[in-house]
């Protein structure tokens, strides 16, 4: 074996995304997969391929906290019934996408399984490393129950039948625990659970909740056990604040919390994982999607809202963390979160909910995330002042000047 590659970036303006801040004329050595030194003193990098970044920002690889890989398509029940094989070899181009759009990592909120990990983890296509969630936890009717009425048996549309969105339906405290117990045995990075209404179901209302509070804490309590977290899919005030009380790390979307939702939150240390993209994008495509005017009328309802949850949470100290859950081909507008936001969140506190603090969410503190030694040598050399605005990451094929996954540069820099 001979030494690790060694690159060496120079001159770069490196964001220190624990603190929410830019450094000028650093250096940052790449040793193989991981960072090796992040110095602003005089550094021998003789033995190293030398990068001159030439003043530009660099920043850790980007995190998406919910995306759904398998969401070929956004018609879920329809996915649920494709060969596994196929979803498969879709998931692989919507990874490549991702990743060429600056996201290094992702987790998936459902859907994807360890076959799809470990396919990425062993090169056999590019993407981002995956966190999975396995298949989704809902009740009977609940959100990932896509029967529609009339359809009596749970085979068809249920999770064993392939790799789409369809949950592992399980009613009661003890088929939780099971349902939790599979994921983890399929070696889920967390556990997913549906704790309210959703939009693209069929049969709930927005604003009801879902599972009892002892489901929800068997939940919790078996992922615990297995030193996972478990992440909850809710709208409503009162399904978010039941989930956090039954000890739930992550609210996703959690479009129609209010100050005091966001209070409890911030008393059990929950994260908010708002996903504006995907509402933007539905509502754009309206009624072509070929979705009813009951879910486009819940469409509606959280539509506006997401963006005033963001200003709650973060009045009330509430981590808030990067997501778009995109179906179908509106993924591409994946980097429009970015724009979206921006009318709530100033530019590098908005970098660093899709770095450090995913990381934080992730548990992957100092490992991704950040540019500091030991990390992942995952890292953005971009155009733009980030200080200002977030553009080069909302125009990714432009802005992205250097791509870095693990120490491969998968975009060299240009000449200029
Ligand atoms: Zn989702």
């Amino acid at each position: 074996m001979g030494r690790p590659q060694r690159i060496a970036i120079r001159h770069a303006r490196v964001f220190d995304s624990a603190h929410a801040r830019l450094l000028d004329g650093c250096t940052v050595v790449v040793e193989g997969e991981r960072i090796a030194a992040v110095t602003r003193e005089p550094i021998a990098v003789d033995d190293a391929e030398v990068v001159d970044a030439e003043g530009r920002a660099l920043l850790p690889g980007l995190i998406d906290a919910h995306v759904h890989v398998v969401a070929a398509s956004h018609d879920l029940a329809g996915l649920a019934l494709q060969p596994a094989s196929l979803v498969g070899a879709e998931a692989s181009r919507i990874m490549r996408a991702m990743l060429q759009r600056g996201f290094t990592t992702v987790r998936d909120a459902g859907g994807a399984d360890f076959g799809l990990r470990e396919a990425q983890a062993r090169g056999l296509y590019e993407g981002p490393r995956l966190f999975i969630a396995g298949a989704p936890i809902s009740q009977t009717g609940g959100h990932s129950d896509l029967r529609p009425r009339g359809v009596r048996g749970r085979d068809l549309y249920c999770a064993c039948a392939g790799l789409g969105l369809a949950g592992a339906i399980a009613d009661g405290a003890d088929e939780v625990r099971r349902a939790v117990r599979e994921q983890l045995r399929n070696g889920a990075d967390q556990i997913k659970i549906m704790a309210g209404g959703g939009i693209s179901s069929p049969n709930d209302p927005l604003e009801g909740t879902q599972y009892a509070l002892g489901e929800l804490a068997a939940a919790v309590e078996e992922a615990d056990a297995a030193g996972v977290y478990a992440m909850a899919h809710a709208y409503s005030a009162r399904a978010v604040t039941r989930a956090v009380q039954a000890g739930v790390r992550s609210i996703e979307h959690g479009n129609l919390i209010d100050a005091a939702t966001a209070r409890v939150m911030k008393r059990h240390g929950a994260f908010l994982v708002p996903t504006l993209a995907t509402y933007a994008a539905l509502a754009a495509e309206g009624a072509r999607l070929g979705w009813s005017e009951a879910m486009r009328a819940k469409l509606a309802v959280v539509a506006d809202r997401g963006i005033e949850a963001i200003r709650l949470a973060r009045a009330e100290g509430v981590p808030v963390v990067f997501g778009t859950d995109l179906l179908g081909h509106m993924h591409a507008q994946q980097s429009n979160e970015f724009t979206l936001r921006a009318a709530a969140v100033p530019p590098l506190e908005l970098l660093q909910s899709a770095t450090h603090t995913a990381a934080q969410l992730l548990r992957q503190d100092g490992r991704l995330g950040q540019i500091t030694p030991g990390a992942w040598a995952d890292l953005l050399l971009v155009e733009g002042d980030p200080a200002r605005d977030l553009g080069m990451l909302a125009r990714p094929e432009q802005g992205i000047a250097l791509l870095m996954q693990a120490g491969r540069v998968l975009r060299p820099l240009a000449a200029r």
